[in-house]
């Protein structure tokens, strides 16, 4: 309760002080819990998304169906040149950012390693499709809300509650929840949460990037890669 008292405290100074704020929602079990807190502060706080092709279908068909739940009005960025059937949906609004970087991109790298970008080189194709995208959802906020965790995985120990980077400021105001409060927290609101949960995943992302288990939470994010349990990018790069 002390925790949850002081993650609605923290949203709502940066509300008072940001007046120019957003929420970051992946649809994942943390950022979930992010959004309903900061939507108990304040109920028509912007939230936004960041979505990728490469999401499986399963994390598509929840966006719609909590947005709708929980009255989100949740805006979607995204690389494409066509949107998932599920976001055909009034109550979604979609940016569809121009896709021919990463077309080039990837073709090139398709063709000459054999293998797809985010198995060869999956920090340019995460700088392509969440980086970037996620670089156009906060070019017009003082700062945004996330779901962080301190206890996510390796490359999140040492965060900070309220953070500047280069003048955006980021309010992680979850920081200090655990795994297990996380869960507590959404069975006592009732909020439902994403299939893959169910079938040992602990971290959702891009599909071809995840993978159930793992000793922390994130180590399922890019096994077999350069990045194996990392970042994407957003949490670490300036972002304006
Ligand atoms: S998580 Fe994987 S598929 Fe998604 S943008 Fe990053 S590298 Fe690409």
């Amino acid at each position: 309760m002390d925790k949850v008292k002081h993650a609605k405290e923290v949203i709502e100074y940066a509300i008072k002080t940001y007046p120019k704020i957003g929420v970051a929602c992946s649809f994942g079990k943390d950022s979930m819990v992010a959004v309903h807190l900061a939507r108990e502060v304040d109920p028509n706080i912007e939230v936004f998304a960041v979505m990728t092709m490469f999401k499986p279908q399963e994390t598509y068909d929840y966006l719609k169906k909590m947005n709708k739940k929980m009255n989100l009005n949740t805006t979607i960025y995204m690389v494409g040149n066509s949107a998932p059937e599920a976001f055909n949906d009034a109550s979604l609004n979609v940016e569809l950012l121009p896709a021919k970087e990463f077309e080039t991109i990837s073709t090139k790298v398709d063709s000459e390693k054999g293998a797809p970008i985010y198995k060869v080189d999956p920090d340019e194709c995460c700088r392509l499709l969440k980086v970037d995208p996620t670089k156009e959802a906060v070019k017009n906020l003082d700062a945004w809300v996330t779901g962080l965790r301190n206890t996510e995985g390796r490359t999140r120990t040492d965060y900070e509650e309220i953070e500047n980077k280069g003048g955006l400021m980021k309010i992680n105001p979850i920081l200090t929840f655990t795994e297990a409060e996380i869960w507590s927290y959404m069975s006592t609101r009732g909020i439902e949460p994403h299939p893959w949960y169910s079938q040992g995943y602990r971290s959702l992302g891009c599909a071809p990037c995840s993978s159930p288990g793992g000793d922390l939470e994130r180590d399922g994010r890019w096994q077999d890669t350069s990045k194996c349990g990392g970042e994407c990018g957003i949490h670490t790069q300036v972002l304006k």
